[in-house]
């Protein structure tokens, strides 16, 4: 289990940019087909743009329509947390970088992979490294 990366919100705004403080640290979302990793197909991996952690390979990641980065699994099942989330007038399943606690999307149960899921992300929650 990772330890926990703590910061306050004035170290967290300075170290993010605006559109990730918002959606890291304010459980916002980007607009769908806006984020520069819908389209990303090249090999490697996401890191939380929080704290670094790798969450998701783009070994799962998928083209689901939805206009999001979207995968069938992180890239360790303790990457990630996921919290129960009624906002919106929805019941969503709520993923969170489990180091830092960021917001990163949701996970729905329509996924193709094995497991039925789709983590269904923010391109402004994550920093991809590529594959060299
Ligand atoms: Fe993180």
């Amino acid at each position: 289990m990772t330890d926990k990366l703590s910061l306050t919100d004035a170290e967290w705004r300075e170290r993010l940019s605006p559109e990730q403080y918002q959606i890291l640290r304010q459980a916002g979302t980007e607009r769908a087909f806006t984020g520069k990793y819908e389209g990303n197909k090249a090999t490697g991996v996401y890191m939380c743009a929080g704290c670094g952690t790798p969450l998701f390979s783009s070994e799962t990641k998928y083209n689901s329509g939805s206009g999001w980065p979207s995968y069938t699994a992180p890239v360790e099942a303790d990457a990630v947390n996921e919290l129960t989330d009624v906002s919106h007038g929805m019941a969503r399943t709520e993923v969170r970088c489990a180091k830092c606690e960021g917001h990163l999307g949701h996970v729905f149960p329509d996924g193709p992979g094995p497991e039925g899921l789709r983590y269904c992300i923010n391109s402004a929650s994550l920093d991809f490294v590529p594959k060299d």
